[in-house]
């Protein structure tokens, strides 16, 4: 009796047996065998790290430029940083013996108030690189053991967005915003150990420095009997971001001790509070409470400008997918033309700026002005919509202010 040639079932044993030249498979073997096809192109698919082709930094700028408005100098470090990045990976993958220098990984470390566009280069990045992309916020993250997510969880994400294919999380990029709340409180590093920050900031360590990690696939904490992936770290590019609230005074203190005999208080007068950041370097990272390992690891060292109305005014309608550009979008999907007059439009920046809301505002004022059209205007019929600054004042008066700065 003819027999599968994978199981041994019997003929009559199976739904069916498929006779091949020298051999026979029974359905069931045939299901398997697709299931497994399916398992291991999905694997394979669709990340590929040699299709993708190496991008010169004033390429890499340009495409930045087209989203994020300003940040020259951020964009020019981030752009030579991922340039360095994948060389290397490059280099990882291609690497004959006789290669003898490695080079190292260039996390970055981004400081700006909020809203000036951290995780907008971030995620800008992320889109031209085609890299799988997560943000996670480091206030959630514990050590090991107490109330939060462990610091593997950030891995989960990315795992997560790969379709759990290992290899394409391992050369991905991870965001890691609010660095800055897991800063030693105080400065002396020889009072009690401080759990919530120094702790997490060793965790850290170990991912940003590239090791190999097991992780959680469903997040959360880890318990003994959950099968763990492993997943190395070593070409996982992170970019972390902080407002780093009062740095400028750490800044100040380090110029302001430098200069010291050198007709010192002139010399600190020139400079300029608004831009302090511009001096920013490792040691006033320290002295805010980053640990100087988790410093070592982070050696891209960038800063963002708090946004001047100018430049709001061109986020407002300049980049690519800018927030008027939006609402054009929407209404000309109902054959509507949208207008917001020049003066409405300086309106908005005149709000954003007075709630202090940087570049987020700008959205929530603009949410706030357009709702009521949204609502009435595709049941009007009309083919044309105005917005004056009188009506957007009117909206804006309506709303309950406070709300809008809690955005
Ligand atoms: P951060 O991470 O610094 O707090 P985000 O990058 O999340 O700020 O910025 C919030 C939003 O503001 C972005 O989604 C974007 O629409 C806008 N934005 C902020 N900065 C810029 C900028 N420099 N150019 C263009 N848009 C910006």
């Amino acid at each position: 009796m003819d027999k599968c040639s994978f199981c041994g079932r019997d003929k009559r044993d199976t739904n069916l047996l498929i006779a091949g030249i020298s051999g026979h498979i029974c359905d069931n073997c045939v299901e398997q065998a697709y299931e497994i096809v399916q398992e291991e192109t999905k694997k394979k698919a669709p990340f590929d790290i040699n299709a993708i082709k190496l991008i010169k930094p004033k390429e890499i700028k340009k495409f930045l430029d087209s989203y994020v408005i300003g940040q020259e100098d951020a964009k020019k470090t981030i752009s030579v940083a991922v340039y360095n990045h994948y060389k290397r990976l490059m280099q990882s993958t291609r690497r004959d013996q006789s290669d003898e220098v490695e080079i190292e990984k260039s996390n970055i470390i981004l400081v700006g108030e909020t809203g000036t566009g951290k995780t907008l280069l971030a995620r800008t990045i992320a889109k031209l690189l085609h890299v799988p992309f997560t943000i996670v916020d480091a206030t959630v993250l514990t050590e090991a053991g107490y109330v939060g997510e462990d610091i593997e969880s950030i891995l989960t994400r990315l795992l997560q967005v790969a379709d759990y294919n290992t290899e394409a999380a391992e050369k991905g990029i991870v965001f890691i915003d609010e660095i800055d709340k897991i800063a030693r409180k105080g400065d002396n590093p020889s009072i009690t150990r401080d759990v919530s920050g120094e702790g997490v900031q060793q965790g850290l360590l170990k991912l940003l420095e590239g090791s190999v990690v097991n992780v959680p696939p469903q997040g959360g904490r880890k318990h003994p009997d959950q099968k763990m992936i492993p997943v190395d770290t070593r070409n996982i590019l992170f970019i972390c971001g902080g407002a780093f609230e009062g740095i400028e005074r750490k800044i100040a203190q380090r110029l302001n001790t430098k200069v010291v005999g050198y007709n010192a208080s002139r010399q600190t007068d020139r400079i300029e509070r608004e831009n302090l950041m511009q001096y920013i370097s490792p040691q006033d990272l320290r002295a805010f409470g980053m640990i100087p390992e988790i410093i070592g690891r982070l050696p891209v060292l960038s800063y963002l400008h708090p946004l001047d109305r100018k430049t709001l005014r061109t986020i407002l309608t300049e980049p690519k997918n800018s927030i008027i550009k939006q609402y054009t979008k929407l209404f000309e999907m109902d054959d509507v033309k949208l207008t917001i007059e020049e003066e409405a439009l300086n309106y908005i920046v005149d709000k954003a700026v007075e709630f202090k809301l940087g570049a987020r505002g700008l959205r929530s004022i603009c949410e706030a002005i357009m709702i009521d059209v949204m609502f009435e205007q595709p049941s009007s019929g009309e083919s044309e919509v105005v917005i004056t600054p009188q009506l957007a004042k009117s909206k804006i008066e309506k709303i309950n202010l406070h709300r809008l700065k809690a955005a």
